[in-house]
């Protein structure tokens, strides 16, 4: 688009970001001019009436009319009321619209069963959560909602029928709710629906007759659209500026049509919002401007200012909205058509698309594409594997139901009764359940910004033709299928490696013999490296991670930590007694809070050497147990993610090793060079396991019970499902897309690879050695299947 673009975002010249219908990013030049603005000036509180509050005030009211005037309209007929996001605005609206005030205001509405005197809320099935949420006022107000879809709205919208004089005054306010554009499909809706609706005082509108007004869902049609509002009569329009420009978060507006606000009543007053009142008696006079009654207390003015930072640049950088928007439907048009023609080598479709038009018109269509991806066979991929597969090529896009439910079910073909069962299920809004029986439960969205390139949309279809299309009929899968075929196995079982992580992300220390103790091997994860905020350093951000190697010396009571080129750094075992030179550490793992003990400054320094930012290494607070539940047993872990200890095994290793040796064979592309160095004990190094046991079959793990190391016996409490992390070659740092995506084939939707062990004997302390027999208990396997 613009050479500039690549100066301007640095970052994206490793990362295909495909989710600007989230949030865009912002330029660098927009945060430079922002800082030098507000470096420069003294803003005070506008509320104030200093010198530094005078300018902020003009600041303020000069955003207001910048903002008016990139919608084609001004003050004269519409007002700016910031909130914090398009959610906030709808909101307000929720809260203060005057559902059940009949027209005539002397005839008040009674709860007499006359329907047609309620008011209601309409809202196209395609909208958004925040939207649909609005039904809860509605109905608290006496009101009634309804989910409509768009060939019921073009059936009423386009001959409403005249109302007789008589009825007028009988008649409720309704509300009609719609969003300009899908943030599901990227599908724009008509405009001019409210043009129809307002033309007349008095509509009826799908069978209800009323005073009605229209909100119209800005937030995602102004991202990549011109929204002109003197063509639009639209009532209330809610945005959220980070959708626009980037920066800053956090704020939003409802742009209101001056002569709509008779609609809306509010019942609280905050600070800057009245003329006058008494503390005394139920007194106030609100002030007359339509935003100083809706803005309740200081408004976020920095945030404020900083708009008109990101309205330039969407003027100067990016070109205008016209060119913004031409440029990105052409990509997402692209990128629709292209994974619209491909297929397996079977001819089956790779993608299902889920939009109703085929991007002819940038009128009826923006710069969103949806899809799902299908096998082969004609089984979805789920979009959590298509999630963590993205990923590996640096891809960040979106999955689920995008806060769309109604979108979501349309297009899915997901009944109210299934969403219920899906719950039932343990599907959430937002989490990885991606199929359900087979079917999905969402689906994948991309989506492009006015920095997104041509080079982006080329990666991304790359990369689903590398992950998803069938190019070899007989992958390996066909042999794993032999593999787990159940078999009569007593045979050649023996420990065959054993590890253990002292400082979490960093690299194993091999082991002979070691201890158990109370939550896993003794040592294995009690310390871990976190920045400056307190937040733990993982190899998903920072890969180098692996190349500080942790050795513990047991008659010393030491532990070293190693990185090539500097001198190893050695560090008590033992600090667990808190004095005033070390600190506590609270963070987090996997979202659990956990406490840890400043190791002190001489290891921060030595570590933030290491790693190349500021950083410093804490231990387990062993006066806090942390417990973990997989399969319902409670036991306490260290600073493991899940569980006490990971088992693979050593055939498994074997086969998906020749799986990734024939990977040109398989999925039918190069193997990158990093890949190819991959040997047995590379891949060992990539799981991160604590045993790796040799048996003689792949995959039989899946299968076991109980696993008896002499008598010590472990459960085995599931298996561990794998993530990109696994994908970092463990004696480098450097990331590939290998294992990873042959596990994907091998494995399909979950990845999983190893097994989770709980210590279930009783006993503590025991030692094992990697010359101890071992046995294993396995499931029943079902006769009659
Ligand atoms: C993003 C979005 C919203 C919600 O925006 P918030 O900033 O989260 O409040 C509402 N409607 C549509 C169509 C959106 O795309």
């Amino acid at each position: 688009m613009n050479d500039n673009i690549e100066i301007e975002f640095p970052l994206l010249q490793d990362v295909v970001y495909l989710d600007h219908a989230a949030a865009t990013l912002y330029a660098r030049r927009q945060l430079d001019s922002y800082m030098q603005d507000i470096s420069n000036h003294i803003y005070g509180n506008p509320h104030s009436r200093s010198q530094s509050s005078q300018l902020t005030s003009e600041v303020v009211e000069n955003v207001r009319e910048r903002i008016l005037n990139h919608f084609g309209t001004s003050s004269e007929y519409h007002s700016v009321i910031f909130t914090a996001n398009s959610t906030g605005a709808i909101k307000l609206v929720a809260e203060t619209f005057q559902w059940n005030r009949l027209i005539n205001e002397n005839r008040r509405y009674e709860n007499d069963g006359l329907n047609s005197n309620k008011g209601i809320l309409y809202y196209l099935e395609d909208s958004h959560t925040s939207v649909v949420g609005m039904r809860e006022y509605a109905l608290k107000h006496g009101a009634d909602f309804n989910c409509i879809s768009e060939r019921a709205v073009l059936n009423s919208i386009e001959n409403l029928p005249q109302v007789s004089e008589h009825d007028e005054t009988e008649l409720p306010n309704c509300l009609f709710a719609y969003p300009a554009q899908s943030n599901f499909s990227g599908r724009k809706f008509p405009l001019n629906w409210a043009n129809n609706l307002k033309r007349n005082e008095i509509s009826c509108f799908v069978g209800r007759c009323g005073r009605w007004c229209v909100l119209l869902d800005a937030a995602s049609y102004v991202m990549t659209s011109k929204l002109d509002l003197s063509l639009c009569n639209a009532d209330f329009v809610p945005m959220s500026f980070y959708k626009m420009f980037g920066f800053p978060t956090g704020i939003g507006a409802l742009i209101i049509s001056n002569e709509s606000a008779s609609f809306l009543r509010k019942t609280f007053f905050g600070g800057g919002t009245v003329q006058a009142y008494s503390s005394t008696e139920h007194f106030h006079v609100p002030k007359v401007n339509i935003h100083e009654w809706f803005e309740d207390g200081t408004l976020p003015f920095l945030d404020i200012i900083a708009l008109r930072h990101g309205f330039d640049t969407l003027q100067g950088l990016a070109g205008g909205m016209h060119q913004i928007s031409h440029h990105t439907f052409a990509l997402a048009k692209y990128v629709h058509h292209e994974l619209a023609s491909y297929c397996h080598s079977n001819s089956k479709p790779v993608a299902k698309l889920y939009h109703e038009n085929n991007f002819e018109d940038i009128n009826i269509q923006g710069a969103i594409v949806n899809f799902n991806i299908i096998k082969d066979n004609g089984d979805y991929v789920g979009y959590s594997e298509v999630d963590k597969l993205a990923n590996l090529y640096s891809i960040q896009l979106r999955t689920g139901c995008f806060c769309n439910t109604g979108a979501c079910q349309k297009f899915l073909g997901l009944t109210s009764d299934k969403v219920k069962k899906n719950f039932e299920a343990g599907h959430k809004c937002g989490d990885d359940k991606d199929l359900i029986d087979g079917q999905p439960t969402g689906s994948v969205r991309i989506s492009f910004g006015y920095m997104s390139s041509w080079k982006d949309a080329k990666r991304f279809l790359q990369f689903i033709r590398e992950c998803f299309m069938s190019t070899n009929p007989e992958p390996c899968e066909t042999r794993l299928r032999q593999y787990a075929e159940p078999v009569e196995t007593r045979t050649n079982l023996f420990l065959y490696k054993m590890f253990l992580y002292p400082v979490k992300s960093c690299g194993a220390m091999e082991v002979k013999e070691w201890n158990i103790g109370s939550r896993g091997f003794l040592f294995d994860r009690e310390w871990m490296i976190v920045n400056e905020n307190g937040v733990a350093l993982t190899q998903k951000r920072t890969t180098n991670l692996c190349c500080i190697k942790p050795n513990i010396n047991l008659k010393e009571n030491t532990l070293i930590l190693n990185a090539k080129g500097k001198t190893p750094m050695t560090v008590p075992l033992e600090c667990d007694v808190p004095s005033s030179s070390q600190s506590l550490c609270q963070s987090r793992v996997c979202m659990h809070r956990v406490q840890g003990i400043d190791c002190g400054q001489e290891v921060s320094d030595w570590l933030t050497d290491v790693l190349g930012q500021r950083c410093r290494l804490i231990k387990k607070n062993n006066q806090y147990k942390r417990l973990t539940k997989l399969n319902g047993e409670a036991v306490e872990v260290s600073f493991a993610n899940e569980s006490q200890f990971l088992l693979l095994n050593k055939a498994s290793l074997d086969h998906l090793l020749e799986c990734i040796q024939q990977r040109d064979h398989i999925i039918g592309v190069k193997k990158d060079d990093i890949d190819c160095q991959m040997d047995l004990n590379n891949l060992i190094g990539r799981f991160r396991a604590n045993f790796v046991f040799a048996s003689q079959e792949a995959f039989q793990e899946d299968n076991w019970k109980e696993v008896y190391i002499n008598d010590l016996k472990f459960n085995v409490v599931g298996p561990c499902t794998r993530c990109q992390m696994v994908c970092v070659d463990q004696e480098t740092g450097a990331r590939g897309k290998e294992p990873l995506q042959i596990l994907s084939k091998l494995r399909g939707k979950r990845m999983s690879f190893g097994v989770y062990l709980h210590l279930a004997s009783q006993e503590l302390n025991g030692k094992l050695s990697t010359s101890d027999s071992v046995r294993v208990v396995h499931n029943e396997i079902d006769e009659s299947s």
